[in-house]
C-alpha cells in the first residue's frame, strides 16, 4: 500500500529555517543553540511536520526502521516513524565498553562536548534485511551519522538514507556523507554562524 505523509502542503523547511531565525541563538561561528523547540523544549507541531516531511523524502525506499541518537533525536525521529508506520529504535550513549556480546557499539567524539562516548545498538532491534533511515538533529563533522551507520553495517543491515534537521553546510560531514555514498537529506542547511548571523544556503 503506498505510504501517506502529508495531507496537505506544508512547507517545513520554511517553518523549521524560520523557527531557527527566530529562536536560533548562534553560541560562535560554529555552534547553533535551538534549546527553545528542540534540544531542551519541544515543540511536538513543529516535529511531526518534519517527521512528515522525512517521511515524504523517503517514502519509496522501503524503510523498515528509523534509527536515532539519544535524546534529541528521539521527538523527531519518533514522528518520522510514525509517518512511515515502522519502529524507531535508540542509540545509547554509554560511558564504556560492554563486553556482553548483546550489544553492537562504536567510539563517537562529541561535536558540542568535544568528550567520546560509546554509541550502541542492541542486537535485538536491527537485523540483516533491515532498511535503516537513520535520523539525527545536527550534522557538524558527521562523527554521530557515521558511527550509527558503521553499527547499522555491523548489525548486517542497509543505510538507506540519512535524514538531518539542521547541516551546518561550512563544516566537513556533509562531504564526509556524501563521498560515502549515503543518501542524505538535511531539512535546513545553515551557511554561516557568527554574532546575531544565521544564514542558509540558497538552493539553485
Ligand atoms: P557531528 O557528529 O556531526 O560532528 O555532530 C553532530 C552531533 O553533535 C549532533 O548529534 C548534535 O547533538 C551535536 N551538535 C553538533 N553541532 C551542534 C550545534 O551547533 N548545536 C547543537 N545544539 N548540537 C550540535
Amino acid at each position: 500500500m503506498a505510504i501517506v505523509c502529508i495531507e496537505f502542503e506544508v512547507k517545513t523547511v520554511k517553518l523549521l529555517e524560520d523557527r531557527i531565525l527566530a529562536e536560533g541563538k548562534a553560541l560562535s561561528d560554529s555552534v547553533l543553540k535551538v534549546d527553545g523547540f528542540l534540544n531542551h523544549q519541544v515543540d511536538p507541531d513543529l516535529m511531526e511536520a518534519i517527521g512528515k516531511d522525512f517521511c515524504e523524502h523517503f517514502k519509496s525506499f522501503g524503510i523498515t526502521r528509523v534509527l536515532t541518537i539519544e535524546s534529541s533525536g528521539i521527538a523527531p525521529a519518533v514522528y518520522t516513524a510514525q509517518a512511515l508506520n515502522v519502529p524507531m529504535v535508540i542509540l545509547k550513549k554509554q560511558t564504556s565498553k560492554i563486553l556482553n556480546g548483546q550489544v553492537f557499539q562504536t567510539n563517537i567524539t562529541s561535536f558540542t562536548k568535544g568528550t567520546s562516548y560509546e554509541l550502541t545498538l542492541s542486537r535485538d532491534y536491527i537485523s540483516k534485511d533491515d532498511k535503516v533511515l537513520i535520523i539525527d538533529d545536527f550534522l557538524a563533522n558527521g562523527e554521530a551519522a557515521s558511527g550509527a551507520a558503521r553499527l547499522v553495517q555491523m548489525a548486517g543491515a542497509e543505510v538507506s538514507g540519512i535524514g538531518i534537521l539542521i547541516e551546518k553546510s561550512f563544516q566537513n560531514g556533509r562531504t564526509k556523507l556524501d563521498d560515502a555514498g549515503f543518501h542524505v537529506y538535511s531539512q535546513a542547511r545553515v551557511s554561516r554562524l557568527g554574532e546575531g548571523i544565521i544564514e542558509f544556503l540558497k538552493e539553485a
